[in-house]
């Protein structure tokens, strides 16, 4: 097998500079997909060097707003070309269904063309300074380069929420992907180039994060550090960045509340609690974790959950019949496994799951869909990321009481109510202190819509008008336009 060529780095495709490959395996039956690039933190410094130069002398910085939104558009369109490769490749690296790699795309896509629209539309703003002989305007320009790390849940559409508005802004950027799903990456370079993004403006590295990913946050030529990833390395990343006082963004992880009121719509509340917790095997930030339930209807709605739960079919990627797959990998399913039996220690009852998958389904990282009842507040079950397909079910008895427990975390990225009363509805929603909130529904997001975290989910905020805000710094320019002696220093005495 030749060398893999799989860093992008100033416009050419290269290997590692030490020779370094990494074996990506599919997580649904641990078969080969291919052999990558490993960069050290010597590739990474290659890229940003590239970045820099490209941000500080190349054509990018000659490009406007609208020319760039066109670029996107293009991005895009190419997205959609070559949507099925992507869907494939995303796919095998992560063993999600192929109908949701699908969607992920159309996603992307979307994503690519927010931006585009949104790339020319603000041109800054006259201030009124009180005088007419002062002309004062406030111009929004790029921030620099830009350091993007993204994670292995939906390793393109995390990377895109950040890559869009990047460029849309007039950045330069170095992308390290997870070191488990690299692929998407790879053709997103592809395409980027096709479109017409200037050599040094996209990089790409591949690699493990604390050796190929480090540089981003502590290296004094990048300007910006955006992460999405868990809690702990977002703590470190951010330490990292303080050194040289880069811009941060983080997008953490989220203990979600999914509040489910007596006079909710029973059979969607049911459905959706299961769509929430169960989605891409609960690998989601904002999977419904933790449900809460008004205590009236505690035992109907946990049976009814229970008994589709265990219904629910795991397969592989492009099994028609599966409806979810498996983790990530074997580390995370110990991690699964460890946080189910901890929460058992702690008093947790498994009403179903609490096991890997048997038979056909040995052959990959499959964790069955779990359910834990009567788990006590402040137990590790209830505080703790489990990142699997595991919820865990606590009772409320008052609105207010529901709204203390679903805010009872360090956490802060989403939640959902169930109820009729579109007044109580409100007042919940109000009361949450989470980044996103949906009322009788759950996951759905709008690229135009703001996401992010509040507490211990992070700061900062992706999409949106904020989500491109992020890569932007005001300037303000005061022009006076009658200049004369100020007088301050004695300069009017003859
Ligand atoms: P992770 O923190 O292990 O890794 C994320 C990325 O950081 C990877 O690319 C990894 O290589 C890199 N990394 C690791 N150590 C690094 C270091 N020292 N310096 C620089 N980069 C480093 O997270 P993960 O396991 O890939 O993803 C799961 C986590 O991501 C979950 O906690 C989940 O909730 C969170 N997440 C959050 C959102 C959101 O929008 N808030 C979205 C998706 C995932």
């Amino acid at each position: 097998m030749s060398t893999p060529t799989t860093l992008y780095v100033d416009g050419t495709w290269q290997g590692a500079a030490a020779g370094g490959t990494r074996e990506i395996r599919c997580p649904a039956d641990g078969s080969l997909v291919a052999e990558v690039s490993e960069a050290t933190a010597a590739d990474t410094e290659r890229a940003i060097r590239a970045a820099r130069r490209a941000f500080d002398a190349g054509p990018w910085r000659e490009t406007t707003a609208p020319e760039r939104g066109e670029l996107l558009q293009r991005v895009a369109d190419l997205l959609t070309e070559r949507a099925e490769d992507f869907a494939l490749a995303e796919s095998r690296d992560t063993g999600k269904r192929l109908v949701e790699s699908r969607i992920d795309m159309d996603d992307c896509i979307a994503c690519f063309r927010w931006y585009a629209k949104l790339a020319g539309a603000d041109a800054g703003r006259i201030v009124d300074a009180g005088s007419p002989d002062v002309l004062s305007r406030v111009v929004h320009e790029p921030v620099g380069v830009c350091g993007l790390i993204s994670p292995w849940n939906y390793p393109l559409l995390q990377a895109v929420w950040k890559v869009a508005p990047c460029l849309a802004a007039g950045n330069t950027f170095v992308l390290k992907p997870s070191e488990l799903t690299p692929h998407t990456a790879v053709l997103l370079m592809e395409v980027l180039s096709d479109a017409g993004v200037p050599a040094g403006v996209a990089n790409l590295v591949l690699g493990a994060g604390p050796e190929a990913g480090a540089p981003l946050s502590s290296h004094p030529d990048v300007d910006l550090v955006s992460f999405t990833g868990g809690l702990a390395t977002g703590r470190i990343i951010a330490a990292s960045a303080s050194a040289t006082v880069k811009k941060v963004a983080l997008e953490l992880g989220g203990k979600n509340p999914n509040v489910i009121f007596a006079d909710a719509d029973f059979d969607a509340a049911v459905d959706n609690a299961l769509n929430g917790a169960f989605v891409h095997s609960g690998q989601v930030c904002s999977a419904g974790a933790r449900l809460i339930v008004e205590e009236s209807i505690h035992d109907r709605f946990v049976d009814e959950l229970v008994r589709r739960a265990r219904e629910i079919r795991l397969g592989g990627p492009f099994d028609d019949a599966a409806e979810t797959g498996p983790l990530i990998s074997a580390a995370h399913r110990d991690k699964v496994t460890a946080y189910v039996a901890k929460a058992v220690e702690e008093g947790a009852v498994v009403r179903c799951g609490g096991e890997w998958g048997t038979g056909e389904l040995e052959q990959g990282f499959y964790y069955l869909p779990t359910v834990l009842d009567g788990v006590r507040r402040g137990s590790s079950a209830v505080v703790d990321e489990a990142f699997g397909p595991v919820v865990t079910v606590e009772t409320f008895r008052s609105e207010e009481e529901a709204v203390e427990i679903a805010n009872d975390t360090i956490y802060g990225l989403a939640g959902a109510v169930w109820t009729q009363d579109a007044g109580k509805a409100q007042r919940v929603a109000n009361g949450l202190r989470h980044g996103t909130i949906w009322i009788n529904d759950y996951h759905p997001y709008l690229p135009q819509a703001e996401w992010g975290g509040y507490g211990q989910s992070g700061f900062g905020r992706e999409l949106g008008l904020a989500g491109l805000a992020e890569y932007q710094e005001s300037k303000h320019i005061y022009q006076n336009l009658r200049p004369a002696v100020t007088g301050w220093f004695g300069g009017t005495d003859d």
